[in-house]
């Protein structure tokens, strides 16, 4: 099947007592068993349920992957991933990650004896040089939020796995989608979303997931699933699946918009540097355009004012784009990292990668072009 086929079909099957073509929310915590320990393969919602389990099985096939995993948000979902290692052991990850992540490595999991190295991932060489008998895992993220930076996830993998093969390798694939790029294809082992995001798609749910297709990893990461407990719920694990079902659609406009709100802001005389990886000069092109089959719905920018005051006064007067937290959903959202999505980042560590004041993320929905750049251009003017 071909994705666009698949987002529709993939693992699907019409569910078996009425024929019901959309799996039903099933709204249960138990189900009846006929004999001590004899059920239908369901014997409580924490370890399966018929509707996650659909959307599991979609999750899987639009990957390319063999197993998926749903889960309350995206950070349950690294959550999980984090709870494979032990005490001891190290992370290497890129230096420019969504700050949940970034609190939860260095804030929490540090707590509990993990250790975390953040690396530019554009020399591959920080990433193996940083590798000790201790590394049991890398982290990546492509393309970064917010700063839109890609990473080589083929390069790396090689790489890392010519060091040491036992290393697992993750990418937070929230950014690009499965549309737009395939790590498992890639050779990485887990795929990581927040599923609240481009999945989801109508900011309407709080959901992750993760995706393998390694029949023991697989394993492993049911059980932390159901001995952990942060599954997601029926009824999101239904609206995420209907999500799925529009994403070829709603990336193909995410991105043909996405292009024409760089392109408008490159050009405008209010705006200074505006990442995209879909420019020629942005400084990993060449990778974005041989790993990702296009550039995706997000953009980023600095006024050529660096100021809070004037990026204050941008944000209050857009009116389309909605000032909130978030990405990835039908509708155009606005965000100041500094003070929202990326206030755990200590000031110093932030400043160095370029996080600074004027620093605005946007996440281009699938409205009109001509009323968001209209928008844009009277906020900007
Ligand atoms: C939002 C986000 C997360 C966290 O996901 P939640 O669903 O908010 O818990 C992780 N990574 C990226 C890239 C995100 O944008």
């Amino acid at each position: 099947m071909k994705f666009s086929t698949k987002v529709i079909h993939g693992g699907q099957h019409p569910e078996e007592a009425t024929g019901s073509v959309i799996p039903p929310i099933f709204q249960t915590s138990t189900y009846a068993q006929s004999s001590p320990g004899v059920h239908k393969g369901y014997a409580y919602s924490r370890s399966a349920n018929p509707t996650r389990t659909a959307l599991e099985k979609a999750l899987a096939a639009i990957e390319n992957g063999t197993h998926g995993f749903a889960f309350a948000s995206g950070l349950a979902a690294i959550d999980c991933v984090l709870r494979l290692l032990k005490p001891g052991d190290e992370v290497i990850a890129g230096d420019d990650l969504y700050g949940g992540t970034y609190r939860m490595f260095t804030n929490l999991f540090e707590k509990y004896g993990l250790h975390f190295k953040y690396v530019d991932m554009d020399n591959i060489q920080n990433v193996t040089n940083a590798i000790t008998a201790n590394t049991k895992l890398i982290w990546i993220e492509t393309p970064t939020n917010p700063l839109m930076k890609i990473a080589d996830i083929a390069k790396i993998v090689t790489s890392v796995k010519a060091v040491d093969a036992q290393i697992l390798t993750a990418v937070d694939n929230t950014f690009a989608t499965p549309y737009l790029q395939q790590p498992l294809n890639l050779g990485v082992d887990i795929v990581m979303h927040s599923a609240t995001k481009y999945i989801g798609g109508h900011s309407d749910l709080v959901m992750g997931a993760l995706v393998v297709n390694n029949e023991e990893l697989a394993k492993e990461i049911h059980f932390i699933q159901f001995a952990a407990g942060a599954i997601a719920g029926p009824m999101d694990s239904f609206l995420a699946l209907r999500g799925i079902k529009t994403l070829d659609v709603r990336m193909q406009r995410h991105c043909e918009n996405g292009k024409a709100v760089a392109e408008f802001l490159q050009n405008h005389p209010k705006v200074g540097v505006v990442y995209y990886p879909g420019f020629e000069n942005h400084p990993n092109h060449l990778i974005a355009k041989k790993q990702m089959s296009a550039f995706g719905g997000m953009v980023s920018f600095k006024l050529k004012e660096d100021t809070k005051e004037a990026t204050f006064k941008f944000l209050e007067s857009l009116q389309l784009f909605t000032l909130a937290e978030s990405l990835g959903g039908v509708e155009s959202l606005a965000n100041h990292p500094v003070t929202m999505t990326h206030g755990s980042i200590p000031e110093a560590d932030r400043l160095k990668i370029g996080i600074t004041d004027s620093l605005v993320r946007l996440s281009v929905g699938i409205e009109n072009i001509e009323d968001l750049l209209n928008d844009l251009n009277k906020a900007l003017t």
